[in-house]
């Protein structure tokens, strides 16, 4: 048996997690709230402790824990309302602690839902931290870049996309998705064509935009991607999918980037890729990945996933940046565009789950997921309510500024 609290530490000094360790309990942070806690024979002693440190653990509120602690990945909301009656310890949108008994815990992490994931909660991790990065100097073409970032032409594609009744990997509304988007890129200046995946019986596609960089040797390769497909999990292929957040407003905003990018020629070559197949399972994403030569895949330098852009989940606006260490450094190069060229709040994160980011990383390819903050959760997604309604256009935006700073710096655009 245990015991635990949830402790505020928003300090740069994780007050609160070194004095865990010097007296003896476990951490874990979310954000900027640690939980802590230790056997209950043990707890009196390290709040005792503690007090004496300065640090009041005692005056937060402590329970007894009925199982252990584990950590839940979930999409949306979708774990808290498959089992609304979990003892969920933490809150942090896409990210949770719940006490579980261990044999809760197996039956769990056994029904291999896509959606959530159920992980034991490691002593001294950062389940997720905030970035605070530091603004670097204002490259004139980055800026450019930057203010063309339109709100008339973004919203314009999320309208077009969300209009589609669905975009369920296997309705024909996906496939007239799918070419109005290649269409886009064709206009745009792009080579475009469409890479069939094969889900069980079913297929999709994905849509895949090229343009060659202009520099004469050792040209990386830059991709910028989102899935097209929707879902209504209440539902089959044909129900209503709207689909605004999660990811009309990933696609819209790939597009809005490519919009962009097209008048600015780079040294490295970039690559915009609409993936098909991720509600049932990261197929479009998978099959891309595995589709790559070894050379293609030691080209690529960076890939800047977006997956649900548009909603406000936090206080103010955040943008989350998971990854991996693979990605370490691209996530760092995000970060500072964050700081440089937008008003976010980062969030970061090297716990990836579920969204077409993770073939990338399992390739060990730098891949990040770019997606809104999270310290509540989104409640519309995959059902019909995932409308127009509940986008925040100026967080959106605000993370395509921050992908397309980024991008255009290790694309390096003529005209820096
Ligand atoms: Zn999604």
């Amino acid at each position: 048996m245990g015991k635990y609290a949830v402790l505020s530490d928003s300090s740069e000094e994780h007050i609160v997690e070194k004095s865990a360790e010097d007296f003896g309990a476990h951490w874990a942070r979310l954000g900027d709230k640690t939980i802590v806690w230790t056997a209950t024979e043990e707890w009196v002693e390290f709040t005792s402790k503690a007090g004496q440190a300065g640090i009041s653990p005692e005056h937060a509120e402590s329970h007894e824990l009925e199982g252990r602690l584990y950590l839940v990945i979930q999409t949306g909301r979708e774990f808290q309302n498959m089992y609304p009656d979990a003892r969920i310890v933490l809150e942090k949108g896409r990210y949770l602690v719940a006490d579980l008994l261990p044999e809760e815990a197996s039956r769990l992490a056994e029904s291999k839902e896509d959606w959530w994931t159920v992980r034991p909660l490691a002593m001294g991790s950062v389940i997720m931290d905030i970035a605070r990065p530091e603004a670097q100097p204002v490259l004139p073409g980055l800026k450019a870049s930057v203010a063309a970032v339109s709100q008339t032409t973004y919203s314009t594609y999320m309208s077009l996309l969300v209009d589609f009744q669905t975009r369920h990997s296997f309705s024909s509304q996906f496939i007239s998705a799918a070419l109005w988007a290649a269409n886009q890129f064709q206009n745009f200046g792009y080579q475009v064509g469409q890479q069939p995946v094969n889900i069980r019986s079913d297929s999709s596609a994905n849509v895949v935009a090229d343009r060659p960089g202009r520099g004469s040797e050792n040209r990386k390769l830059l991709l910028i991607t989102a899935h097209l497909d929707s879902i209504n999990v209440r539902g089959g292929r044909d129900v209503p999918a709207p689909g605004a957040d999660d990811n009309a407003s990933g696609a819209a905003g790939v597009l809005e980037i490519a919009r962009v990018l097209a008048e600015y020629p780079s040294k490295h070559d970039l690559r915009f890729i609409l993936f098909g197949g991720e509600e049932q399972g990261l197929y479009g994403s998978k099959q891309y990945v595995s589709s790559l030569s070894k050379n293609e895949c030691d080209r690529i330098c960076a890939v800047i996933n977006m997956d649900m852009v548009a909603t406000l989940n936090t206080e103010s606006p955040a943008v989350l940046l998971e990854g991996a260490p693979i990605s370490r450094a691209l996530m760092k190069e995000l970060a500072q565009a964050a700081a440089t060229y937008t008003s976010l709040i980062v969030q970061t994160s090297e716990s990836p789950f579920n969204s077409d980011h993770v073939p990338f990383i399992d390739k060990l390819i730098p891949a990040v997921l770019t997606i809104e903050g999270t310290d509540s959760s989104n409640s519309n997604i995959h059902t019909v309510n995932d409308t127009l309604d509940h986008i925040d256009y100026g967080l959106a935006l605000e993370i395509i500024r921050m992908n397309l700073a980024a991008a255009s710096k290790l694309l390096e655009i003529e005209d820096l």
